[in-house]
């Protein structure tokens, strides 16, 4: 017996607390995303996926990740004789997760890998590091997410795509010609307007060369002024920035961190924003001094280059956020599992599972959305597939990362008081959910573009709900759904903008049902389209008719265990 347990008689044994889910593999426990990549023939890719999904479930990496949202970035201005650097310090973790994405050729694979399945592959990837840390997926993203753009861009492309391509990662702050590999960002965010772009104030001036006119042009050099209230990952090589030329267009512009000649660049950080989650990530406000800058496409071309970089993004967005509802789903079933209350295990108390149903109905439809709007992103020469990119990316945005918000609280929960205290992963999941569904497009902005692309093309939304139509046959509830959708185009137009989150929840919706008649058990997919088509349905999570319903199989397929 110790000095301390003489002096101490023990009160209590710890008993009924649930330890940690850790070491397990994120693929082999998910069925349903097993089955998506065999679907689209990615067998290729499972041999990676399955060693990442490995490392990914490690008590090690579930520790580096917790870590690196405590130990947050910090902002060095100036070296120790007063230099600006405006360099930004991270917790070795951060490197250690971006080296993992980076060798598991995450970033550019589907660009460059030509074999099917690639995109579903990669968005696999994308939604299992997602499910252990976030914040790292803000410069992967937007990395990823300049390629189509750069890659119209001849001199820029040569120069950048074997470091975009590479699986080696470089965390130094050296001009570009120096790093093995590279990360992009974007600028587009100011203080008098974010989601209106075209309220940037940011000025591009063309640079004259000796014999070159007065300068400027796509591929010219100009001289930026101005700031970005949002300028995240201000560590990557280099950004892409708006940023309007003199005739007053908006420009897409190319912003090295350094300069060909191997000065910094004039891009100024005032000062990194402290955010309520993603943490890890540092996200900063930043000023422009007269920075160098390459023009992108053409001049006033600026904001149709910049949202095709935000199609990417957004797509990103919805795997992000599917990624943290199965984490939360995973978390909630390992907990109910093992915790018993009033006699009994709480995954075995009625209402309990009402609520673990809901959670799982909802993680695999954001699954099952996710990747197939990857397979659209693959197949974009198919206007059919082009459909899907253009109308239903915006609203998957739109409603699974709202979805995210609302049921990460409601998985928290499930985890009683511990879910509240910050030394689990539910609270970094439960911050972290709002911010998918804020940049990149907030949830306003989705809605009214989707309304846009429905007045532009209303022919191809209609042969978006006839597929619909193809997998949901003739069940009532989801019938009305459609024919609602389709009575919105006979709205007369000043009225339709009010309606467009309606149009927006009843699109993801039928689009969610269809595939889950088409992908998922029969029983999951009636339980889905009969509780989000019951008018009942939508105040809280749980509130599902769970009679007739085989929770032990749902639950089973959600997680095994
Ligand atoms: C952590 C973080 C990191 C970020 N990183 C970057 C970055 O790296 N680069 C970058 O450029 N930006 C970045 N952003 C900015 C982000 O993209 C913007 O905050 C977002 O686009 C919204 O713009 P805003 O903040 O100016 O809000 P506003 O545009 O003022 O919008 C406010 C609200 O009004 C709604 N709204 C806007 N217009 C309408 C309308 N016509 N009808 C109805 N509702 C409307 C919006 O949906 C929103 O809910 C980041 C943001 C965050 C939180």
């Amino acid at each position: 017996m110790t000095a301390m347990e003489t002096r101490r008689p023990r009160t209590h044994d710890v008993d009924n607390q649930v330890d940690e889910l850790n070491d397990y593999s994120l693929l082999e426990t998910d069925p349903a995303l097993q089955e998506a990549l065999a679907r689209v023939g990615a067998e290729a890719f499972m041999p990676g996926l399955s060693a990442y999904a490995e490392e990914l479930g490690r008590a090690e990496t579930f520790a580096v990740a917790e870590r690196i949202n405590r130990v947050t970035p910090v902002l060095d201005s100036f070296d120790k004789r007063g230099r600006r650097i405006d360099r930004v310090e991270f917790d070795a973790g951060w490197h250690q997760l971006l080296t993992m994405y980076r060798q598991a050729d995450l970033v550019a694979m589907p660009f460059r890998d030509e074999r099917p399945g690639r995109w579903t592959a990669w968005a696999a990837g994308f939604y299992l590091h997602g499910q252990v840390e976030a914040g790292t997926l803000c410069p992967a993203t937007m990395t990823q997410a300049s390629i189509p753009v750069l890659r119209r861009e001849p001199q820029l492309w040569d120069a950048l795509r074997e470091q975009l391509f590479s699986t080696e990662y470089d965390g130094r702050d050296l001009p570009l010609a120096q790093k093995r590999s590279i990360w992009l960002g974007m600028g587009m965010t100011e203080k008098q307007g974010g989601s209106d772009v075209r309220a940037n104030t940011t000025r591009a001036e063309p640079v004259a060369h000796a014999g070159s006119g007065s300068g400027g042009g796509r591929g010219g050099e100009y001289r930026i002024t101005g700031h970005k209230w949002f300028f995240s990952a201000p560590m990557c090589d280099a950004h892409l920035v708006v940023a309007k030329t003199p005739d007053g267009a908006p420009g897409c512009f190319f912003v090295p961190r350094w300069r060909p000649d191997g000065t910094k660049n004039a891009v100024d950080v005032q000062r990194l924003k402290d955010k309520v989650g993603n943490r890890s990530n540092s996200s900063s406000e930043v000023e422009f001094q007269d920075a160098y800058g390459v023009l992108m496409g053409e001049e006033g071309r600026g904001i149709p280059t910049i949202i095709e970089m935000a199609t990417y993004t957004r797509l990103n967005c919805v795997v992000g956020s599917a990624a943290m509802l199965r984490q939360a789903l995973v978390q909630a079933l390992h907990y109910t599992r093992h915790r018993r209350a009033f006699g009994k295990r709480l995954v075995e108390q009625p209402l309990m599972r009402a609520v673990l149903a809901d959670l799982a109905l909802e993680s695999e439809a954001a699954m099952q959305l996710s990747l197939r709007l990857a397979h659209a992103f693959e197949h974009q020469d198919d206007p059919r597939e082009r459909t899907w990119m253009r109308l239903v990316t915006p609203v998957a945005k739109f409603w699974v990362c709202k979805r995210a918000v609302e049921l990460t609280g409601e998985a928290m929960e499930v985890l009683g008081g511990n879910g509240y205290i910050d030394d689990g992963i539910m609270g970094r999941l439960y911050r972290e959910a709002p911010v998918n569904s804020i940049w990149e497009g907030s949830g306003n902005v989705m809605c009214l573009d989707v309304m846009r692309a429905v007045a532009r093309d209303p022919q191809a939304f209609l042969a978006l709900l006839d597929g619909f139509e193809g997998d949901l046959g003739e069940d009532r509830a989801s019938r009305a759904g459609l024919d609602a959708l389709r009575g919105l185009l006979s709205t007369p137009p000043d009225q339709q903008e009010a309606l467009g989150r309606r149009l927006a929840c009843r699109l993801v919706l039928l689009a969610q049902a269809a595939l889950l008649r088409r992908h998922s058990p029969g029983s999951l997919a009636e339980a889905f389209i009969a509780s989000r088509f019951d008018p009942q349905w939508g105040a809280v999570a749980g509130a599902l008719d769970t009679r007739g319903l085989d929770v032990d199989s749902l639950l089973q397929r959600a997680f095994p265990a």
